[in-house]
């Protein structure tokens, strides 16, 4: 049942924060500063809204979304016209194999703990959405990233904004400074966080690379260092390509949580070699 992951306490408390960070800002801090009815304030919680709700469902769609799982029957694709031996590509079908689920996997895919089954091109295990992200959610949990962080950074400059054209000077409290502290200070924290996580997506994604991957390759960096040759990660086809199969063909779809239905099955993936 898809409703059961939501009974998870990571989900509530993002769920929690996400309600707190938005009343603040719109009812205490934007109300504050330029006051809902003036029209700066207006278009303000138009805009914040609009990234808050697109920060929501994206999260939703993380939640709910399942990140792929191998077809049964599955059976790897074995290459014979490399000129490998026998016994290479009975290894290489090893490799392939889960043996906790007792079935082979597609590359890319690896068996996560937390869920007990293999999740297709696995990035990694998220509490915070109580589910994987992988192949068929990777799109909604970097949109989350996007829009968290726009939406954490524009509360920030509202907070501090407030703040700095407060006049501190007549009527306002000892209290009433703690809280306005606090709050910048925390804001910023959330928003040095998450902004931190959208470079390392932007990272991943611009070289098609999962976070599991990436922690493979640096193994196989050092080992081609070593025999004195480059590794180049084999499913990077160029920024373009790579946003345009995670994300989608047309740009217009990007930033829109919902549209996946680009994704192919997810069990093959193209690689250099195939577009040489
Ligand atoms: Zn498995
Ligand atoms: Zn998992």
């Amino acid at each position: 049942m898809k409703w059961r992951r939501f009974i998870s306490l990571p989900i509530i408390a993002v769920l929690m924060l996400m309600n707190i960070v938005f009343y603040g800002t719109v009812f205490i801090f934007l109300d504050d500063w330029v006051g809902l009815q003036s029209s700066a304030g207006f278009t303000n919680v138009v805009i914040f809204t609009l990234f808050a709700s697109l920060t929501l469902f994206s999260f939703l769609v993380c939640v709910f979304t399942d990140p792929g799982c191998v077809p049964s029957g599955y059976f790897p694709d074995i290459e014979t016209n490399d000129g490998s031996d026998q016994e290479s590509r009975q290894s290489e079908a090893l490799t392939k194999h889960c043996d906790k689920c007792s079935a082979y996997k597609p590359p890319r895919a690896h068996h996560c703990r937390v869920c007990r089954r293999c999740v297709l091109k696995m990035d990694h295990h998220c509490t915070w959405i109580n589910n994987c992200v992988g192949h068929r959610n990777y799109k909604a949990f970097f949109l989350l990233v996007v829009y968290g962080t726009i939406s954490s950074l524009y509360s920030a400059v509202v907070i501090v904004g407030c703040g700095v054209q407060k006049d501190w000077e007549t009527d306002e409290t000892f209290r009433l400074k703690t809280f306005y502290i606090t709050s910048a200070v925390a804001i910023s924290l959330l928003t040095l966080t998450l902004g931190t996580l959208l470079g390392w997506h932007i990272y991943l994604l611009t070289h098609n690379m999962t976070t599991i991957e990436y922690y493979e390759g640096t193994r196989a960096v050092w080992l081609a260092k070593k025999s004195g040759q480059v590794y180049k990660h084999p499913y990077d086809v160029g920024v373009y390509r790579n946003l345009t199969m995670i994300l989608g063909p047309h740009m217009l779809k990007w930033l829109w949580p919902f549209a996946s239905s680009h994704l192919k099955e997810g069990t093959s993936f193209p690689s250099v070699r195939d577009i040489l």
